[in-house]
């Protein structure tokens, strides 16, 4: 690793800059400087901290979602308010899920669902070699995909020389109630749904809900049930555009 090359610098896990070694009597003045930069403060506390996101399309050929312009409209719009917890918001790109999104109150990960089109399967094992889950088989030489086993990552679709594999337009799965740290948990699904506009909705929604009804002393995952997750999950989906909502995630 390179040594760091701005003393007193440092960059956090959770993309943020950290600056150590503060003289206290200075900090008057760094807080202004930053704020005439237009530099937020970061935030620690019960708010909405730092959306983070993975570099998504811009840099990572296994992208599946723009994820950065999505975390800077997130973060505009939700960064720094003030929650009962603390609650934070990572996107990844694609199944892999390099920030670890699934382990954070909200999490939106890039996914995408293959399918096969008309056309002569030659066999050739190509895409059977690509999926890392094992869930495309050759059978009577031809493919036969496993949904079950399937975490929706797309590698499959660029890799057929015949084009025999397609995918619809690439959606957005959101989970609620992950955390990291000495007892992670995964996120439940809340719902997928197929454009940002839609999740811009969701993730409103969802944090008015957790404004209104959690309360703090005890993390959001180890409350979900106390405050009725399931039921708020039902009233919200209803009251998405149904026809932006994909089941089957
Ligand atoms: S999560 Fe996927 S798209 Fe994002 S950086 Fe990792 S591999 Fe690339
Ligand atoms: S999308 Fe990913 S997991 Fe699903 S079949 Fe294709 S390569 Fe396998
Ligand atoms: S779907 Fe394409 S890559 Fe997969 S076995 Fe058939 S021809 Fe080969």
């Amino acid at each position: 690793m390179q040594k760091n090359s701005v003393p007193g610098f440092t960059l956090t896990n959770r993309q943020t800059a950290e600056l150590i070694h503060v003289n206290p009597a200075s900090l008057e003045l760094i807080v202004e400087e930053l704020a005439a930069n237009e530099t937020p403060l970061g935030t620690e506390k019960s708010e909405i901290v730092n959306v983070t996101a993975c570099p998504g399309t811009d840099r990572c050929k296994f992208a599946q979602i723009d994820s950065i312009s999505l975390a800077l409209a997130l973060d505009k719009k939700h960064f720094g308010k003030e929650m009962p917890v603390k609650s934070r918001i990572a996107i990844s790109a694609c199944p892999n899920s390099c920030m670890s999104e699934r382990l954070n109150e909200i999490g939106i990960t890039g996914v995408v669902r293959p399918f096969r089109v008309p056309g002569t399967c030659t066999g050739c094992g190509t895409c059977v070699h690509y999926c890392k889950e094992h869930a495309i088989r050759i059978r009577n030489g031809a493919l036969v995909m496993d949904d079950n086993a399937c975490v929706h990552c797309g590698m499959c679709i660029n890799c057929c020389p015949f084009h025999i594999i397609k995918s619809d337009p690439p959606a957005y799965h959101i989970t609620v109630g992950g955390r990291r740290g000495r007892h992670p948990k995964v996120g439940h699904h809340f719902v997928t749904v197929k454009s940002p506009e839609t999740v811009d909705l969701c993730i409103e929604k969802i944090v008015y809900w957790i404004y209104r009804r959690a309360w703090g002393d005890v993390l959001l995952p180890d409350q979900l049930d106390d405050i009725g997750f399931e039921t708020f999950r039902e009233d919200v989906v209803k009251t998405l555009p149904q026809d932006e909502i994909i089941t089957g995630y």
